[in-house]
């Protein structure tokens, strides 16, 4: 038998220079050419797309009414006829003429405002209308939306439904994109198996992989799963470079903490650059981040809640970045908390909660007890709270900072 370490020989960073030790080694990926009409949801676009033409290119009606001359005061109008959206009719307005026009056809020659229908009649070819006009009304001039030559979106911009409607309006239908990182997921353990085969005593189900692969393809990822890998350091060292073979991130589970079998940061520090190997972090103190043949590679711990927490607060945001977000981080607010919790004394803690918008104040809810391993406490949890590691009680109605991983409702 081996002997045990008693210390580890990775000093514990805080959790800032680990963030910027992470941040230090990543860049956008390369670019790739998409058609907005497939698969652009949440792209990030690698280059400003600017306005060919004005929007609206000719004057159009805003309204359904009548075109006419604001000049003509409340007189009674002539109706030469009717123009629609798309239509090919051609009028020329003249003093004393009008001609009914729907919404979005081109203004007539000779018109220069619209007046709604709701204050008009009509009988026998006359309009009379019932409230005076001024040159301008109801007219949705060339370029009110979007001017020839605007900056539609910059480059950094999430391609959401706004933005997709915007690259359709232009007629922008091919633009450039950060390509999306690739993510493989190695889950480590003796006793960890595939969460359908029959159960044996003292076994684990492989919940972290599953998470993992979730949670990285919610980050906009390509995931590979690489499967379990026994404690053998050949086993895993095939794994883990077959896996940043095929992959930009390599994730493992697992095996980084200090047994005899936790063999993760010695291979990731023989196969490339340990940048780091501790954090003063709960939970997911033994969390590693390395360097390996220009891939990135995160050890992230076994037990299932510090694996999914080390991701969010370590691994999202250089995913974010990867793909060209310039906001690669989840948003920070201040929120007001319901049940009073204790913080450790030894490292800050991110500890899971549900936060509801409650009278107007953001109000957090514990997820109950924040063990490690119960991965409850992450049940329906849309944020992390930030608890610095100084052991003193936060007691209800108090206001800590939060990240928030989900959406408020
Ligand atoms: P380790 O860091 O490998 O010592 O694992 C720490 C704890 O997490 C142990 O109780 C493992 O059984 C558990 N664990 C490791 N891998 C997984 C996994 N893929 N899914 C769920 N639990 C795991
Ligand atoms: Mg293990």
């Amino acid at each position: 038998m081996q002997p045990m370490r008693r210390e580890s020989p990775y000093p514990m960073v805080p959790i800032e220079e680990a963030q910027s030790l992470i941040a230090a080694q990543v860049a956008p990926l390369g670019v790739e050419q998409i058609d907005i009409r497939g698969d652009a949801d949440g792209r990030v676009l690698a280059e400003d797309v600017f306005a060919g033409a004005a929007l609206p290119d000719v004057p159009k009606a805003a309204v359904d009414g009548y075109a006419l001359r604001a000049e003509d005061g409340m007189d009674e109008r002539r109706v030469l006829g009717e123009l629609t959206a798309g239509g090919s009719s051609q009028v020329v307005l003249t003093a004393g003429t009008a001609a009914r026009i729907m919404t979005g056809a081109p203004v007539p020659d000779g018109a220069d405002a619209v007046i709604m229908v709701e204050q008009t009649d009509e009988h026998d070819g006359v309009l009379a209308i019932r409230q005076l006009v001024k040159s301008g009304d109801s007219i949705h001039t060339i370029g009110q939306d979007i001017a020839r030559g605007e900056l539609v979106l910059a480059r950094g911009s999430v391609l959401g439904a706004a933005e997709i409607g915007l690259l359709a309006t232009i007629g922008q239908v091919r633009v450039a994109v950060y390509r999306r990182p690739v993510v493989a997921v190695l889950a480590t353990g003796d006793e960890v198996h595939e969460p359908d085969a029959p159960a044996s005593a003292g076994g684990i189900r492989d919940s972290n992989r599953y998470a993992l692969l979730a949670a990285a393809r919610e980050a906009g990822c390509d995931t590979i799963s690489l499967g379990i890998a026994r404690d053998d350091k050949a086993v895993q060292r095939a794994a883990i470079l077959g896996g940043l073979e095929r992959a930009d991130v390599l994730l493992t589970s697992g095996g980084v903490s200090m047994g005899t079998r936790d063999l993760i940061k010695p291979l990731l520090a023989e196969l490339g650059t340990v940048h780091f190997g501790r954090i003063a972090f709960k939970p997911g103190k033994p969390t590693t981040f390395a360097t390996v043949r220009g891939k990135l590679a995160f050890g992230l711990p076994g037990y299932p809640v510090s694996s999914l927490v080390s991701f969010e607060v370590f691994v999202r945001p250089a995913l974010r970045r990867l793909q060209g977000d310039m906001r690669p981080d989840r948003p920070r607010v201040h929120v007001t908390l319901r049940d009073s919790i204790h913080a450790p004394h030894d490292r800050p803690e991110f500890q899971r909660a549900i936060v509801a918008w409650e009278d107007g104040l953001l109000v957090a809810r514990s997820t109950g007890a924040q063990g490690s391993s119960r991965l409850l406490s992450l049940r329906a949890a849309n944020a992390l709270l930030f608890v610095p590691g100084d052991g003193r009680t936060h007691s209800a109605g108090a206001e800590l900072e939060a990240l928030l991983t989900g959406p408020v409702t």
